[in-house]
């Protein structure tokens, strides 16, 4: 296994550029972090509340910081005051808390929204046809502290390159929908606060799938940074 910084210089000379790689950190330990840093890489995600706010502490403070796991209602309040994108918004009632810890902040946090796409029971995300129900409701409309900046999915963890690709391309179709249905009027942007421009989609096993089917942000733990305990 090679270094972090060899790896994130490998994997980012494959990525186009307009692609951006969050290092996924969990459970690695803030030295490894610090010499991806070292590296020039800013964008860590993370998935688990008190690791993150443990490693934003101990770290330099310009890192971005990306929640990318399920996040519990009752524990946003915790990563409100610095997080720099939340991935997996899969509820009205998580949004709902977002937008009102961000209130009190006086911040604006940039949000995901979590689809599920992939052929597993297991997985956190509204439905493709939720989500379009949930745009159409405009509910979303009353929250004024978030920006809901577009996608992010999870392909079904499987060698079927062809499923995986399918179900890429199902959040890439999704992404297209909203964006002529709801984020833009006359070429302007209508969504609170601009955006609908990520679609977060491809981890270490699946990244290049990813990124030939309309990611522009990748996911990248194991590659980076070797097996979790
Ligand atoms: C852990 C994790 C990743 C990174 O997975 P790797 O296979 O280690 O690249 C990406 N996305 C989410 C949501 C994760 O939980």
């Amino acid at each position: 296994m090679e270094s972090p910084k060899e790896q994130i210089s490998k994997i980012k000379q494959t990525l186009p550029p307009e692609v951006k790689l969050v290092a996924v950190s969990k459970y690695h330990p803030a030295e490894m972090i610090q010499e991806a840093y070292d590296a020039g890489q800013r964008i860590f995600g993370e998935s688990h509340v008190q690791e993150m706010v443990q490693k934003h502490e101990a770290l330099p403070q310009d890192i971005e910081w990306h929640f990318i796991g399920h996040l519990q209602t009752n524990k946003v309040k915790y990563i409100a005051p610095f997080v720099s994108l939340i991935h997996a918004v899969d509820s009205d009632h998580l949004l709902r808390e977002i937008d009102k810890q961000a209130g009190r902040l006086g911040r604006i946090i940039p949000v995901l929204m979590q689809v599920h796409v992939a052929q597993e029971e297991t997985k956190f995300g509204f439905l493709p046809d939720e989500l379009l129900a949930y745009m159409q409701s405009g509910v979303w409309r009353e929250y004024r502290n978030v920006s809901i900046r577009g996608l992010m999915c999870m392909a079904t963890n499987t060698d079927d390159e062809v499923r995986i690709a399918n179900d890429f391309e199902r959040a890439n179709q999704l992404f297209n929908t909203i964006n002529g249905q709801w984020s833009t009027v006359n070429g302007q942007s209508s969504m609170v606060n601009g955006g609908w421009d990520i679609r977060s989609w491809g981890m270490s096993h699946d990244y290049p799938i990813a990124v030939r089917h309309g990611s522009n942000m990748v996911r990248i733990g194991s590659l980076i940074f070797g097996e979790r305990e």
